[in-house]
């Protein structure tokens, strides 16, 4: 080891902070790939639409009309007001001008919130499964997460016991994901009334409701928010949202946020020292997203229904597999409890959710990440967002590699 290399040290708030089990899987997946294996990788949680011509289109013109410079902070007046359109178009919802804030991805709404609001040990309670990222940007700002584990019997959803339960004089924020990533489990109104009853009765504990998915809600249910069942609660919710799931936008990094003034401003803060304001044309892309038709975004919600109904039901049919019916977003999140403890046909003993994952992919070349990697053990999760053929083809191999354990 190098003098230079010997000196380093990682900051006390990166300890316990590693790569994700996502991203692990990806590089064996790539690994094997490179040795020439035609694997599917069902991994990424990103849809495989393109961005709508219409927003490119207005993306290539905010550049050549010169829109390359910084914007406020805060995002460009034209992005906020399309944000503000939307919540009140889809959502009934008004907001001011300064409830509003413009970010690169909804992930960093979440890290601007969590820094502008957590103190050292402060909790935050994050029912599981959860998408892998709510831990880390907790633990890097300060905070402590607090796993509520939600079962498949619930239908991964909290329950107003269990939520109830977890607080303390400490907790800041109850984190809700709805739908959610991994397990595509959505709240209907009554269960998310129920829980804002007990949000209601601790003054001090507020509500982050990740609503990226608010496009992918499917059978005709409705999507809800913690704001539109619990108005009078609005002084301590925050909604997070963004244009990467709706609009097969994952590259262009535009997520905002709508909630309290004062928590905003804060956010504002963080965000200025760490990115100031989000690129100025993605923003002009955002705002034709946004305002422009929206026909696409139902099409594509049928597509992602569609193959939904063919993956639940292909891998309910593999022997040891049980799946449930996700009412939302893109990712199925089966039960692997019924293999384990099979043997491969090379004499390994599948104990754990990675164990078959690792499996799975040796053997049937599909790459899916083990459900520990999102604090549910037992389960796997596949993203759907690929084209059918692509997913038929990987259930199928999944049933026959199970077929070989004993
Ligand atoms: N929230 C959830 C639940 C997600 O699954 C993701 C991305 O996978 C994000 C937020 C991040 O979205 P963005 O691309 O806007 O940062």
């Amino acid at each position: 080891m190098s003098a230079v290399e010997s000196s380093f040290r990682k900051a006390t708030r990166l300890q316990g902070i590693e790569m994700s089990m996502i991203v692990q899987i990806t590089e064996a997946a790539r690994a094997r790939k490179a040795e020439g294996a035609d694997i599917i990788a069902l991994g990424t949680g990103e849809p495989d639409f393109d961005t709508p011509d219409h927003v490119k289109q207005a993306a290539q013109e905010a550049m050549w009309a010169g829109d390359t410079k910084y914007t406020a902070t805060a995002g460009t007046a034209e992005l906020k007001a399309a944000v503000r359109e939307k919540y009140r178009r889809e959502n009934n919802l008004d907001f001011a001008a300064n409830e509003i804030l413009i970010s690169v991805g909804a992930k960093q709404v979440l890290f601007n919130a969590f820094m502008a609001t957590l103190d050292l040990g402060d909790e935050v309670i994050i029912p599981a499964p959860y998408w892998t990222s709510y831990l880390d940007i907790v633990k890097v700002a300060g905070g402590v997460p607090v796993t509520v584990t939600c079962t498949a019997d619930k239908g991964f959803l909290l329950t107003p016991d269990q939520l109830r339960a977890a607080i303390t004089p400490k907790t800041r924020w109850l984190l809700l994901n709805s739908p959610g990533n991994p397990s595509g489990a959505a709240y209907d109104r009554d269960s998310l009334r129920a829980l804002m009853d007990v949000v209601a009765e601790y003054p001090d504990l507020w509500v982050m409701s990740d609503d990226i998915y608010e496009h992918l809600v499917y059978d005709n249910n409705a999507f809800v928010s913690p704001l539109q069942v619990a108005p009078e609660l609005r002084a301590r919710i925050l909604s997070v949202n963004g244009v990467s799931k709706a609009y097969a936008m994952t590259g262009w990094r535009i997520g905002y946020a709508a909630g309290p003034a004062a928590l905003i401003k804060e956010m504002t803060v963080v965000q200025a020292q760490a990115t100031s304001g989000a690129c100025s044309i993605s923003q002009a892309a955002a705002v034709a997203a946004l305002n422009g038709p929206q026909e696409l975004v139902a099409t594509r919600c049928a597509a992602f229904q569609d193959r939904r109904d063919m993956v639940v039901s292909l891998l309910n049919a593999t022997e040891g597999i049980s799946c449930l019916m996700p009412e939302g977003a893109f990712y199925v999140f089966p039960s692997c409890v019924g293999l384990l403890g099979k043997t491969t046909p090379d004499g390994r003993t599948l104990a754990t959710d990675m164990d078959f994952c690792t499996f799975i992919l040796n053997s049937a070349d599909v790459a899916v990440v083990p459900g520990s990697a999102f604090g549910a053990p037992g389960h796997f999760r596949i993203s759907y967002a690929y084209a059918k053929a692509d997913l038929a083809r990987a259930c199928r191999r999944i049933q026959q590699a199970v077929e070989q354990l004993t």
